[in-house]
């Protein structure tokens, strides 16, 4: 099978492998398509840890072809989207439901093989987790990829709170960011106001549902923030970019008792300088998200079904042999969401 190795920042090879047989407890599944997520673009460039010698990747889907012995989860000819969450069940997290933050926890496509490979061997505790959610007949590959987004930025929203006729701010358009819209949208959010410096990506957000977008670069956020929202803020600020300025920037514009979530990893050494008082004062809770629980996958799988248009977010595609393409192109900030197709 062919697959995309990650072997050090910036050295990606597609290579032949053998094609995996699956264990006791294990999951063989043939991909139909694999999406790149910008954690992976960050392992590309050095800031984020995954082993050499790993597939990278773990924004997948495909059809159940081999199971081992013992599994009960799925059978063969399952379609399902894969959760690349591979949590102990045991832990004082897995056992609160927040297999995210389990303390044996690894990851497909850092700690073991992930998404870009024409098989992905879905391992014990992963399937016996329920980490491999079967989609309906009707979802088309690439949207079931995109699971693992959908389920990241739904707990996002979930942990901020966010709910109908509720108001948020978004900072930065990119991918995330959009897919936070879209499932604000379809929470029934009644301002949404987005913000990124790169007027295309303005653009989508607008055609996407976005209430408001702002070109901090042009525009200035907290105002028109504060114009919208009675001079009270929004309720909840998702940092969908890494770096600090934006959290500074979000921090500006929640009202009291709002949300910020840095949802984007930064860059090591990063460093924030902090009012104490801001968040003292205004009883702000500064948070973070990474990945989401399992609950928030299986959720994602019926929720995405209604979310057609985010297909929309799909700009370019390659096969895997053209897979270090897909990387520089990302790398590039060229358009939204790369799929790779099987
Ligand atoms: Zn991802
Ligand atoms: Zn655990």
């Amino acid at each position: 099978m062919k697959a995309c190795i990650f072997h050090g920042p910036g050295n990606l090879t597609v290579e032949e492998l053998p094609t995996p047989t699956p264990g006791p407890g294990e999951v063989l599944i043939q991909a139909q398509a694999a999406s790149l997520c910008f954690s992976d673009i960050r392992v590309y460039k050095g800031e984020k840890a995954a082993n050499p010698g790993v597939v990278i990747g773990h924004e997948a889907a495909g059809v159940v072809v081999q199971v081992g012995r013992g599994v009960t989860k799925v059978r063969e000819g399952d379609v399902v989207a894969v959760c690349p969450v591979v949590a102990c069940g045991r832990c004082y997290f897995c056992v609160r439901g927040k297999q995210n933050r389990c303390v044996n926890r690894w990851t497909l496509g850092y700690q073991g093989n992930g998404a870009l490979a024409e098989y992905i061997l879905a391992p014990e505790p992963l399937v016996s987790q329920g980490h491999l959610l079967k989609t309906p007949p009707t979802m088309p590959a690439d949207l079931a990829a995109m699971v693992e987004p959908f389920a990241c930025a739904l707990y996002s929203l979930e942990v901020c709170r966010v709910q109908h006729g509720g108001t948020l701010a978004i900072i930065g358009s990119g991918p995330m960011g959009l897919i936070h819209l879209l499932i604000a949208r379809a929470i029934g959010c009644a301002t949404i106001v987005i913000s990124d410096p790169m007027e295309e990506r303005l653009a989508i957000a607008q055609e996407l549902g976005a209430t408001t977008t702002v070109n901090p670069t042009r525009n200035d956020l907290q105002k028109t923030v504060l114009e919208l929202t009675d001079g009270l803020g929004v309720d909840a600020a998702i940092i969908s970019v890494g770096n600090v300025a934006a959290i500074q920037a979000g921090l500006r514009v929640v009202r009291k008792q709002g949300f910020v979530n840095i949802f984007g990893g930064l860059p090591p050494g990063s460093v924030l300088p902090l009012d104490p008082n801001l968040v003292h004062y205004d009883e702000l809770f500064l948070t973070g998200t990474q990945n989401a629980p399992t609950d928030q996958y299986a959720r994602a799988v019926l929720m995405l079904a209604s979310i057609p248009q985010a297909r929309r977010l799909i700009t370019h595609r390659f096969s895997i042999a053209d897979a270090p393409k897909a990387f520089e192109s990302r790398m590039a900030m060229n358009g939204l969401k790369a799929m790779i197709d099987f």
